[in-house]
């Protein structure tokens, strides 16, 4: 299945609550608002991501809020682990509560994890999330055995862009990969004060890289491997028509909407509605497909 502009769809990033036990200055929060009646079951998120395989999907990416803070996670990964056309489940978490569901979620069949690390700092992280460093890099380091190799999600800002050489050699240490991601936020105030371009982060990374690899199914993604072979990544979702044109994927909310767009919430589509009402979910995928355009275009 292709959309208006020939793009395929692959992959359904799932936000499967709102709820989060962090509280990071930045966070954007997926979806607009929240009704916690509308927090999708295991059931459901079965249901729906069996109707998207028919539209293409074939990897899950589960997301909130914090994923771990579900006591159903375990019951979520399994179900989706049973459809057939799905090849890959990744999660992506703050770690806090890895230690306690790593063993539990490679039974289950979680392929892959991200795990957010913005500094390794511990007054700083405490800043940036209102937590504790200590699970999260106990955590990742007892994970990091089991799922190989972990993507630590480093979100690049003023105040912590410092600490990449730190973070290189932690990934280094624990056989991680370094995704890094600009900063996104409306608010301009914030924004001033925290964004930085990457646009010089990544001519340095590239300089030091003994290989350069494309990833065209990962919305044209580079990697970058270095002298040591850490291996880095960069996610620039803004001004960028080349993210957009290779965008294969669907978002749910964690109120039960698809979401055409990373950078868009005015274009949803209600589909736990119509799931409790047992309609046939098809149309709801196709509207959002439908609706899917390049935020940024050339
Ligand atoms: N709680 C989980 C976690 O911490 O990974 C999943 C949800 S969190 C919203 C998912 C990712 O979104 C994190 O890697 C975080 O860094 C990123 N994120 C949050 N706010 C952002 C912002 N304003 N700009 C760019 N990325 C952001």
């Amino acid at each position: 299945m292709r959309d208006r502009f020939g793009r395929e769809i692959r992959s359904l990033r799932i936000s499967i609550t709102k709820r989060c036990n962090l509280n990071c200055f930045y966070c954007h929060n997926e979806g607009q608002f929240f009704d916690n009646n509308r927090e999708l079951t295991p059931e459901e998120i079965e249901k729906i991501v069996r109707v998207s395989t028919k539209f293409g999907v074939r990897k899950i990416k589960i997301t909130g809020g914090e994923p771990l803070i579900r006591k159903d996670i375990i019951k979520i990964i399994k179900r989706i682990k049973n459809i057939r056309e799905i090849k890959e489940i990744a999660l992506t978490t703050n770690g806090t509560l890895l230690k306690k569901y790593f063993k539990q979620l490679k039974i289950a069949g979680l392929d892959r994890i991200n795990v957010s690390l913005d500094t390794l700092n511990k007054k700083k992280y405490k800043m940036i999330t209102g937590g504790n460093i200590e699970n999260v890099i106990e955590g990742l380091k007892e994970a990091s055995k089991y799922f190989y190799p972990i993507k630590i999600n480093f979100l690049a800002m003023k105040i912590n862009i410092e600490e990449l050489e730190d973070m290189l050699n932690f990934c280094k240490e624990i056989g991680a990969i370094l995704q890094i991601i600009e900063f996104l936020l409306k608010d301009k105030l914030i924004k001033d004060k925290y964004y930085i371009s990457l646009d010089n982060v990544e001519e340095k990374i590239k300089k030091r890289a003994k290989k350069i690899s494309y990833r065209r199914k990962m919305h044209n993604r580079v990697r970058y491997i270095l002298e040591n072979d850490v291996e880095v990544e960069f996610v620039r979702p803004m001004d960028n028509s080349e993210f957009c044109m290779h965008c294969t994927r669907l978002r749910l909310t964690a109120d039960g909407y698809l979401k055409p767009c990373l950078l868009r919430n005015d274009n949803l589509v209600d589909i736990l509605t119509p799931l409790r009402n047992g309609e046939d979910l098809e149309k709801y995928f196709l509207e959002c497909i439908k609706r899917r355009e390049p935020y940024f275009k050339k």
